[in-house]
């Protein structure tokens, strides 16, 4: 008889990731790109595991990230953030030499996006398996993998090395895929992606990476074959159009979205996950998960700025009472 919840309870110890802090800096027009001069607005703290570990612990979930920045601004600024949200720092590395990561943003007139990133060469591709790092790992309940991390070398040990210490006691493994076709080319990312799917306990996909996860042609198919392979509960992003929960125990949940003016897509992704997994680690279920996730992936795309739209336990329940909904589940 399988346990009704994968996850590990909150009481095991906090939720950790891994990967790349970084700020970000938007244009404040829309256009192509940065061939010339414009506005721009920023630095705001960023990169998607930071994202998510700031909307955990803005949920009143116990977290930290293992990460590294520079000894700069751009590195203060995001620990401050961090540490005054509740995030444990203790396993983010200072580098003495390298800058923290950047990222210039701009959106094209179809919704698309310009980047200008500086990652791989700054202290985000720097991350390694220090002693605070063990540390933390070493008490943590849940870790949590953006294949974000397939990309940047070293993550992947890392993450190999925590997800075993964490297993080994009790602990659970979430895993958002955040698949970008640059990042699957190549027979490795696709090993690393199936080592990572067997031991996964909640998978966060959003449209087509299900399918690409799953290597599957639609969604029932892809379903099937992840639960067969050891995924406990699959939760798909839809975007405007809600979430759908799937398990072998609660079968299909679905939850429509709330109906917000999107303002900035980015974040949504990040926060929901983090809203689904703190609320099925505090013992909710799925579709109370569902509704807290929705929310904070709402909330998000109403703010500009990748952190700016991570919400409170309090702020989620006004908001979804707001709209009617608190009674759902
Ligand atoms: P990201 O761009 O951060 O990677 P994602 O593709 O992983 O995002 P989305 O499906 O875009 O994830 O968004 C996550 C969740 O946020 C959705 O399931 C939905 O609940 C909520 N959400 C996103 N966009 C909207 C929107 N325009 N209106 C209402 N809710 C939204
Ligand atoms: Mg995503």
């Amino acid at each position: 008889m399988e346990r009704d919840n994968p996850l590990a309870p909150e009481a095991l110890g906090p939720t950790v990731t891994v990967g790349e802090i970084l700020v970000e800096i938007m244009a404040t027009t829309i256009g192509n790109g940065f061939l010339a001069p414009q506005a721009l607005v920023g630095p705001f703290p960023s990169g998607a595991p930071a994202i998510f570990i700031d909307q955990v612990a803005q949920m009143g979930g116990s977290c930290g990230i293992v990460a590294a920045v520079g000894d700069d601004d751009f590195g203060r600024l995001n620990l401050d953030r961090l540490k005054a949200d509740g995030v444990d720092v203790t396993a983010v590395t200072v580098s003495a030499d390298k800058p923290t990561g950047s990222a210039f943003v701009r959106y094209r007139p179809d919704g698309s996006r310009d980047f200008v990133y500086n990652i791989k060469h700054s202290a985000a591709g720097e991350v390694t398996m220090t002693e605070a790092a063990k540390a933390l790992f070493s008490r943590a309940g849940n870790v949590h993998v953006m294949g974000s991390a397939f990309a940047i070398s070293g993550l992947w040990s890392i993450l190999s090395e925590a997800v075993s210490i964490v297993k080994a006691r009790g602990g659970s493994v979430s895993f958002d895929p955040n698949l970008r076709k640059e990042i699957m080319q190549g027979a490795e990312a696709r090993k690393r992606l199936d080592a990572m799917l067997s031991i996964t306990d909640l998978l966060l996909p959003s449209g087509e990476e299900l399918l690409v996860a799953a290597d599957a042609v639609d969604e029932g198919e892809a379903v099937e074959r992840l639960l067969a392979k050891g995924v406990r509960e699959i939760v798909l992003k839809r975007g405007d159009e809600g979430s759908t929960h799937y398990s072998k125990v609660f079968g299909r949940v679905d939850c429509p979205a709330f109906t917000v003016e999107e303002v900035d897509p980015t974040g949504a992704g990040d926060c929901f996950g983090a809203a689904y997994l703190t609320s099925r680690r505090a013992g909710l279920s799925p579709a109370r998960s569902l509704l807290y996730a929705n929310a904070a992936g709402a909330r998000t795309v109403t703010k500009q700025g990748p952190m700016e739209g991570v919400s409170s336990k309090v702020e989620l329940d006004r908001f979804i009472a707001a709209a009617g909904r608190e009674t759902e589940a």
